[in-house]
């Protein structure tokens, strides 16, 4: 028993940075945390549906010409979450991207998670979490 739990962490640590997934109560106290960045990959409707105030923009449509800004945006950062409208594709397709790059570069990083936030940013809106309708670039992230 011992043996077999001592060898799960050992695999698990020769494993690649894996992605996991957080809901949007989970996150709500955190996502102002220094070190968290959230990473909205949506790409025009952005502009008219609203966003996670704080939250970064890298639509999808431009991720990987911009995957080099991301990582040299966030360098202070430990953890970030990605999300589109559901997080179904653009987020999880954007993530896994960025799991790649890093693996590939073998570039010095502080990420040590990346998540999904789970249902996207329309299910932070319907569940009532708060939204940002700045036109600010970068969001600053004061708004309610
Ligand atoms: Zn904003």
């Amino acid at each position: 028993m011992v043996r077999s739990i001592f060898s799960f962490f050992a695999k698990k640590k020769k494993m690649a940075r894996s992605i996991s997934y957080i809901t949007s109560t989970q996150l709500l106290p955190l996502h102002r945390r220094p070190n968290i960045a959230i990473i909205d990959v949506r790409d025009e409707e952005r502009n008219y549906d609203g966003h996670i105030a704080g939250s970064l923009h890298y639509a999808s449509g431009s991720f990987d010409d911009r995957i080099s800004h991301l990582v040299q945006n966030v360098k202070d950062k430990d953890t970030l979450v990605f999300h589109c409208a559901l997080s179904q594709v653009r987020g999880p397709t954007c993530a896994r991207r960025l799991v790649n790059y890093l693996d590939e570069k073998k570039q010095d990083t502080g990420i040590k998670n990346i998540m999904i936030l789970e249902r996207g940013f329309n299910g932070w809106e319907a569940a009532g979490k708060p939204v940002c309708r700045c036109a600010d670039v970068p969001c600053k992230g004061d708004c309610a």
